[in-house]
């Protein structure tokens, strides 16, 4: 039903009092290690909401390469577009306080992004193609299939960078960050934003975080707040989002309500700590939205 293209990493997630000073040694009360990346956990979203899902990137075939395939599959993902090298996996180290602010350490040792040539077309077609922007060579090849096969197409876009430039005004749905709009114009308002976007795209939304979202969709509009949940730590709430935002295009949902399933799965995401454990299921999901 989904498949969605770009980053796949392993995090290890430290829930710690404070983030460490030089030379300072401090204990985590608790440790993570799970698979992330915004596509993959994306397609975890999916999988877990009751979708067929596929993810196509890189892994390495390194011990983090190795376990994270297998959380895949263990999902239920369709990996046959995973491409595997000798290049380390990109590995994350997250350090969470109690009040839910992170640090983060990334390494990606001399990982390259992929060339067009390794993207292969799954044997059955989407109903949605789901972008992050992180594998911008595969960008091409994989909107042409999309298009062929008249799927949906998605962008997250949560950060500027060439891979969500030449795919923002190219998708059906451009779904932004609010750091991605204060990048992409400079210092203006979210609403200003929007308006800017989607001179140029058919349907744009702006996530905020806390404060909801604000959409533009051909010529309406609307603004949704967040469900309010006590949020323990906010890390891949936006990957939920919009994993649970191409599983509801997928489905065929109504505009309004596949708004509000998005954001009730980005919610329930912030309640647990880490973005993969914090996946919600779809009763989970149905749960909140008080079906
Ligand atoms: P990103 O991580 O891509 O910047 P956001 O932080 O904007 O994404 O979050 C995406 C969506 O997840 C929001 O629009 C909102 O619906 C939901 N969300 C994020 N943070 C919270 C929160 N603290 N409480 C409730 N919902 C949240």
């Amino acid at each position: 039903d989904v498949l969605c293209i770009g980053h796949a990493s392993f995090d290890l997630v430290f829930a710690v009092p404070h983030h460490p000073a030089a030379d300072e040694k401090i204990f985590a009360n608790t440790l993570l290690a799970c698979g992330g990346g915004p596509a993959a956990n994306a397609a975890v979203t999916v999988a877990r909401l009751g979708l067929k899902a596929g993810f196509a990137g890189y892994l390495g075939t390194d011990l983090y390469g190795e376990r994270h395939l297998e959380e895949l599959r263990e999902a239920g993902i369709d990996t046959q577009a995973v491409v595997r090298g000798s290049s380390p996996t990109p590995l994350s180290a997250v350090l969470v306080k109690p009040d839910g602010r992170r640090a983060l350490v990334n390494y990606k040792g001399d990982t390259r992004p992929l060339p067009p040539q390794d993207f292969s077309a799954p044997p059955t077609p989407a109903r949605c193609v789901l972008f992050d922007g992180h594998e911008p060579g595969l960008s091409e090849p994989a909107l042409s299939w999309a298009r062929a096969h008249d799927a949906a197409t998605v962008l997250d876009a949560g950060s500027l960078h060439t891979g969500s430039e030449w795919l923002m005004f190219r998708v059906g749905h451009l779904v932004a960050s609010e750091k991605f709009a204060a990048q992409w114009l400079g210092k203006d308002t979210p609403e200003q934003a929007l308006a800017a976007l989607a001179e140029r795209s058919p349907c744009v939304v702006v996530t905020l975080g806390e404060r909801g979202l604000i959409w533009r969709r051909g010529a309406e509009s609307g603004r949704l707040p967040a469900f309010p949940v006590a949020a323990v730590d906010t890390t891949g709430a936006g990957d939920v989002f919009h994993g649970a935002y191409a599983a509801g295009l997928a489905a065929g949902m109504d505009w309004l309500d596949l708004l509000r399933y998005a954001s009730a799965a980005g919610a329930l995401c912030c309640t647990r700590l880490g973005a993969r454990p914090g996946i919600p299921s779809r009763h989970e999901v149905e749960r909140l939205l008080g079906e």
